[in-house]
């Protein structure tokens, strides 16, 4: 099983697109505008689409995917999020004002995209692959998920400065190979950080020390203007972990 990173940037402008990861060909962890690289065959191929919340960056290319495919699908689209998420996609997106509502047309028992509601502790199993749904701390109600392939699990904090639940779950989890974290600003935005509920280089090697278990810590959404300064804070100050930046086009093989 593989997870491809076809955005992992806090903003967009030359090569920057924002988080879209794709498991295998079918299934994808939020749909930033990395999506929108993907060619119009493999965007035929999406099945399902696990939203972490509904910030643009992470749903930016979910109305044009649906809109883009439809006809060539003789099935829906399937969006798995949070009922709080779904909420906000059905008033504010899909609702004939910003863009239609694919969740009624062409007809009601046969629409384009429907929504699955997924919250913190459900899990899905789609291809062998089990998805669940892990608390996350943020601005709007988020989620971070667990994708766990039988062999191994990768753990995506979503948008989060994290809390004890998140750790208790990472920590009892047997398979963890890979932790992708976020961290959206440098240190020298550590008040706006903190109001965004994103992690600057300090808080995050601060929630860190929660982390037990040996894995590959993957630093995701750094904000395009401050990037390489936070990587370096980063890596100035971690003590013992093995962390890297994650990579746009990177293939975790899990
Ligand atoms: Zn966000
Ligand atoms: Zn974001």
């Amino acid at each position: 099983m593989h997870l491809r990173i076809l955005g992992c940037s806090g903003g967009i402008g030359g090569a920057n697109r924002t988080t879209s990861f794709l498991i295998n060909d079918s299934i994808l962890i939020d749909a930033g505008t990395g999506v929108g690289d993907l060619s119009f065959t493999a965007l035929t191929r999406i099945e399902h689409i696990f939203l972490t919340h509904a910030h643009l960056d992470h749903i930016a290319c979910l109305p044009m995917l649906v809109d883009t495919i439809m006809g060539s699908r003789s099935t829906p689209l399937n969006v798995y999020a949070s009922e709080a998420t779904l909420n906000v996609l059905k008033k504010h997106i899909f609702n004939w004002a910003v863009w239609p509502d694919f969740n009624k047309i062409p007809h009601h028992d046969a629409p384009f995209m429907r929504y699955i509601t997924l919250d913190v502790g459900q899990s899905c199993t789609i291809e062998k692959c089990t998805i669940t749904a892990l608390p996350a701390v943020h601005t709007v109600p988020a989620v971070g998920y667990q994708l766990d392939s039988g062999k191994n699990s990768v753990i995506f904090s979503g948008d989060s400065v994290c809390n004890v639940a998140f750790w208790d779950i990472v920590n009892a989890t047997d398979n963890l190979s890979h932790l992708i974290i976020e961290t959206a600003f440098s240190n020298r935005e550590y008040e706006l950080a903190n109001a965004a509920k994103h992690f600057c280089p300090l808080t995050l090697l601060e929630q860190l020390k929660n982390l037990s278990r040996p894995c590959q810590v993957l630093v995701t959404h750094l904000k395009p203007a401050d990037s390489e300064l936070t990587m370096q804070e980063i890596l100035r100050d971690n003590l013992h972990l093995t962390i890297s930046r994650l990579e746009q086009n990177q293939v975790i093989h899990f």
